[in-house]
């Protein structure tokens, strides 16, 4: 048990959180700044539905409640409603038009960007759907006002965790501080023994010397009989006196190493359930929820460490990345349970296509990265043609339909100076290329 492994990993574990407090309050940025501009392409439709934009362009400047954005929000839909109808469907399609064609995109990048705890996720599946079937203004206010919910909640899960974590913590240190405190204590225990046990011998000796010098004084047998046994008596006492301290001194260690030993069993098992704790957040944190595939974090990490190994021997390593062909088809035709069950399929073939030793990530949406290690290009193109034409002939069976997609590729091989990044966006153009020639294709870097 080593205290400092914790200490790290807890220091570690903040560090991630602050990371995630920090995300969370840029996304929040930005959602305040969607909705402003919202509001503005909304103004000059009615007197009232400008002061209701006007307070929530105010309310966004400020912290927000949901109380206080529930409250808003209806507050807009009367004024939208109050609003001359002719002018109304006028703006809303002109509105429409924008927010399908950037908001909706940015808002689901937004959405899918968030690291949600699993208890969040049905929620946020079910804000994905609401946003694709959303095309007029108030139904995306609305959306916003619930995303800005789910964010909140998932802060409220985060601290949670970490009072969690904290106060397991907690308990470990002071049982390391009772084990401390016991050392010591046993540590005054053989002084004090030590002390009685020198006690005794003092006595003794003393007696030893009294019975001496009786002995050697004595004139009369009489006197001598009664100082030996006055002698006798009292090294008797001193003996007696001695067993009770070390019995008292027996019992009281027996007691005390029977309390240490339960102790060290609960913190045994209280250091089973902080180490098992860990390990579920050391995947959680690194797994896709949706396809149980490694996320973009676990990439991250995986791409340093391959980074390093070829620099070091030199092997062959390649970057793909992947991109389903028009996804938004599959959403807008089957719905995005549908979508979902696609990019599910998708990860759990890829990731079977590959050898042990490759990776393969979701980085995103629908899109997916792929280190290939030790594979030149020429073989790692073979690889990528083999798993395209998987895709392409997989039937993914969801919501009582049958749907078929494709997949494009753009491979990269590590060379020069480059570093992972570089790479990735010369794969990234790479995958562009093959969008571009027509999809359902993998081109070369
Ligand atoms: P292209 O062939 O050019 O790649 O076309 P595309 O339609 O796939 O293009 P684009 O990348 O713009 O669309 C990706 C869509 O994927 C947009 C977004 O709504 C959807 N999406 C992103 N994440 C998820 C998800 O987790 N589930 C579902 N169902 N859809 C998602
Ligand atoms: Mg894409
Ligand atoms: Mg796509």
């Amino acid at each position: 048990m080593n205290d400092d492994v914790w200490k790290t990993r807890y220091i570690e574990l903040e560090r991630e959180r602050d990371d995630q407090a920090e995300r969370t309050q840029a996304i929040e940025a930005l959602l305040k700044r969607l909705i402003g501009r919202l509001c503005l392409a909304a103004r000059g439709l009615g007197a009232d539905l400008d002061r209701a934009l006007e307070r929530t362009q105010q309310a966004m400047r400020g912290a927000l409640g949901t109380s206080q954005l529930e409250e808003l929000l209806s507050e807009l839909s009367d004024a939208v409603a109050r609003t001359e109808a002719p002018v109304v469907k006028q703006a809303q399609s002109a509105v429409a038009e924008s927010f399908d064609a950037e908001l909706r995109s940015a808002l689901s990048a937004l959405l899918g960007g968030l690291e949600l705890d699993v208890s969040l996720r049905e929620r946020a599946s079910e804000l994905r759907g609401q946003l694709e079937s959303a095309r007029e203004l108030p139904q995306a206010v609305k959306f916003c006002a619930q995303l800005s919910d789910l964010i909140a909640a998932q802060r409220e899960r985060a601290k949670l965790e970490q009072a969690d974590l904290q106060r397991v913590l907690l308990q470990v240190d002071t049982r390391l501080h009772e084990f401390v405190s016991y050392l010591r204590g046993e540590e005054a225990e053989r002084e004090a023994a030590s002390a009685s046990r020198q006690q005794l011998d003092e006595q003794m000796l003393g007696e030893v010397r009294g019975l001496n010098e009786t002995v050697r004084s004595a004139d009369d047998l009489g006197t001598l009989r009664s100082q030996l046994a006055e002698r006798l008596e009292a090294m008797d006492a001193y003996l007696k006196q001695f067993r009770l301290r070390e019995t008292e001194r027996a019992e009281g260690f027996r007691e005390r190493a029977e309390r240490m030993r339960s102790r060290v069993e609960q913190l045994e098992s209280e250091t089973r359930q902080l180490q098992a704790s860990l390990a579920r957040e050391q995947i959680n944190a690194t797994t896709d929820p949706l396809t149980g595939v490694p996320n973009r974090l676990a990439y991250e990490q995986r791409v340093a460490l391959e980074f390093k190994r070829w620099k070091r021997f030199g092997r062959p390593l390649c970057l793909v990345a992947w991109d389903i062909d028009h996804f938004k088809a599959v959403n807008d035709g089957h719905g995005h349970q549908a979508g979902d069950a696609v990019i599910r399929s998708v990860a759990k073939l890829l990731a079977r296509q590959i050898r042990e030793t490759d990776f393969v990530a979701r980085y995103g949406g629908e899109e997916f990265v792929m280190l290939l290690v030790d594979t030149a290009p020429e073989a790692a193109m073979a690889v990528l043609e083999k798993v395209r034409r998987s895709v392409e002939q997989m039937v993914v069976k969801a919501e009582g339909r049958a749907i078929k997609v494709t997949t494009s590729a753009g491979l990269a091989e590590f060379r020069g100076e480059e570093g992972p990044d570089a790479v990735f966006a010369r794969a990234d153009r790479a995958l562009y290329r093959a969008k571009q020639n027509g999809r359902n294709r993998c081109e070369r870097a």
